[in-house]
């Protein structure tokens, strides 16, 4: 048996049943489930520790100060920042990206500036630069979509002017899975002096993730895509950008004094984190990110991308059936084994979700919350299989003779 394949026992929600058959969970990308180390440790903390953290004299306080900036600094490794003080706690990856596009926007946008994204980004990558766009009278530009599902690199270049702002890029698309070459993207934008934002909810939790390496400026991702819980996510910012700019929210704990006449602001990270932080969910996070690092991002990353393949191969194989990406072949860059996209031709994508979700099989259909890219695509929406490092070839089997017979249906 794979050694991946061992951990299904860490998930004891994938041993229940749906309409009374097995429950096949291909729905990672949306999110993922949770081992048992990270709802114990849930519990865990609510049960033995609970205190509100940070300024606390009392024992609880400090224990829970303690599991919370630990989990930072678990973090920080696990995306091998410089320092804590790049790691921002937020609610998600869309968090972050407001966050970014609001401090980022006050610091260094003014009317006529530019803004790039790309066409395959989600929703939350799109609509915070929209609005700052408003906001300023800046432009948003966009990189387009090739038909071999890669972004248009040569466009993207042309695109990269002294009025340009910000990169925005997804690292991975939840779509199409393609992997974007964003150590390529960065390098270019830097030529210019351009920073770059990655989002990285699509790839943190299926690839190693070095934010020195990759040298980009900012990088979001959510916890409860890589099994930690829901409402934490990280947005990591180089030091040197996040001390230029202005907070996001104004609350406790981004404070260093308050009077009436004049508020000062707390260092890095604290200034961007108003209010009370959800200390137990960035505990969990961090005993999830210690889960994935022991079983080894490598390993993770090689599992699901055969895995990834094998789907790619079956899937190819049934009559009328489109898939929106390129695979593992060397022109996508290679899928990150975190999403297949496909359409059965005559039948619409809710008709097959629906009809896969009734033999147990949980998968997503829609636009992802990539409308520009399903415009792109010249569709509604699609089917989507996102995969986990539990998931196993007889759960691609079983999706793959499962469409075989909603086909038969029709
Ligand atoms: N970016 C990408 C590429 C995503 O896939 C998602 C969620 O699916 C998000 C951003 C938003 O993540 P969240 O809803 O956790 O904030």
């Amino acid at each position: 048996m794979c050694p991946m394949q061992m951990n299904r026992e860490d998930f004891p929600i994938l041993g229940r049943e749906v309409y009374g058959r097995p429950l096949v969970y291909l729905d990672n990308a949306a999110t993922t489930q949770k081992p048992r180390c990270v709802v114990e440790a849930i519990s865990e903390e609510y049960y033995n520790v609970n205190a509100n953290v940070h300024r606390g004299v009392h024992f609880l306080s400090q224990q829970a100060t303690e599991l919370h900036e630990a989990s930072r600094e678990t973090v920080r490794s696990f995306i091998n920042a410089r320092s804590t003080s790049e790691i921002i706690f937020t609610r998600g990856t869309t968090e972050s990206i407001n966050l970014l596009a609001f401090s980022f926007g006050e610091a260094f946008c003014h009317e006529g500036d530019e803004i790039i994204v790309t066409e395959m980004e989600h929703h939350s990558n799109i609509v915070p630069w929209q609005m700052l766009c408003q906001r300023r009278g800046m432009k948003l530009r966009v990189v387009p979509m090739l038909d071999d599902y890669t972004l248009d690199l040569a466009t993207y270049r042309s695109l990269l002017n002294e009025r340009t702002r910000l990169v925005c890029v997804t690292h991975v698309s939840n779509v199409l899975g393609t992997v974007n070459p964003v150590r390529e993207i960065i390098a270019e934008a830097h030529a210019h002096d351009i920073p770059v934002l990655v989002d990285g909810a699509q790839s943190a939790p299926h690839i190693a993730v070095d934010v020195q390496q990759l040298d980009c400026d900012f990088f979001a991702f959510s916890g409860h895509k890589i099994y930690g819980p829901t409402g934490v996510g990280v947005l990591y910012g180089r030091e040197r950008l996040l001390d230029q700019l202005p907070p996001y929210q104004g609350g406790g704990e981004m404070i260093r004094n308050v009077s009436f006449e004049r508020t000062t602001y707390n260092d890095l990270p604290y200034r961007f984190e108003a209010g009370t932080p959800d200390y137990v969910g960035t505990h969990a996070l961090a005993v999830a990110l210690d889960y994935v690092t022991a079983l080894g991002m490598d390993h993770i990353h090689a599992y699901e991308s055969q895995l990834a393949s094998y789907a790619y191969e079956q899937l190819s194989q049934i009559e009328n059936l489109v898939i929106y990406g390129g695979g593992n072949s060397s022109l996508s860059g290679g899928m990150a084994g975190s999403a297949i996209s496909f359409n059965i031709r005559g039948i619409h994508h809710l008709d097959l979700g629906t009809l896969l979700d009734r033999l147990g099989i949980a998968v997503r259909t829609g636009h992802h919350c990539a409308e520009p890219l399903m415009r792109r695509l010249g569709i509604e929406g699609t089917v989507r299989a996102s995969f986990a490092l539990y998931n196993t070839r007889d759960e691609v089997d079983a999706l793959v003779a499962g469409i075989q017979r909603v086909v038969r249906m029709f």
